[in-house]
């Protein structure tokens, strides 16, 4: 598989994977999306969503998996799931993890929102395989919600495009 070379900038951040593994974090599948930030004094709370294109069900933290069965009911091979270490501010930093086991075709949509909180910076990291494709760095986010990536899957491609 031909992998697209989209690795912005290392830098500081290439412990992010690192600690979500430390955190319990489920960081093994196809597609791996961590959002990491910082939650100050007042405990800025942000929270991650995407969306399955396979079965249409948006993942959260509410609601962890998607609708994605398989025939024998036991685990689905492009099931999403979405895996959330808030540790609050005794450590300073928050995570969120969103794991695609076996992508399909179509395109998935990375939205972050701020829940509770004053606007604060994040990152998020996407990987594929293991393999870090992509790191962006947010400013603090005074909207509702933002689109931080499109993901577009097909049988031997993965586009990532950040929209304006
Ligand atoms: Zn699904």
């Amino acid at each position: 598989m031909k992998m697209p070379r989209l690795v912005h900038d290392l830098g500081t951040y290439a412990w992010m994977s690192l600690l979500a593994v430390a955190k319990g974090g489920s960081v093994s599948g196809g597609l791996h999306l961590c959002l990491s930030w910082e939650c100050g004094d007042e405990e800025t709370d942000i929270d991650m969503c995407m969306r399955c294109p396979s079965c249409n069900v948006e993942v959260r933290e509410d609601n962890p998996e998607c609708g994605c069965v398989s025939a024998d009911g036991e685990q689905s091979i492009h099931l999403l799931t979405m895996d959330v270490a808030d540790t609050g501010a005794a450590e300073g930093r928050c995570l969120e993890n969103m794991v695609v086991k076996v992508p399909v075709s179509g395109r998935y949509t990375l939205s972050i929102s701020r829940y509770t909180g004053p606007p604060v910076s994040s990152v998020v990291s996407i990987a594929q395989f293991g393999h870090l494709l992509a790191i962006y760095r947010l400013p603090p986010n005074d909207a509702a919600s933002m689109t931080v990536v499109h993901i577009d899957c097909g049988a031997r491609t993965l586009t990532l495009t950040r929209p304006n």
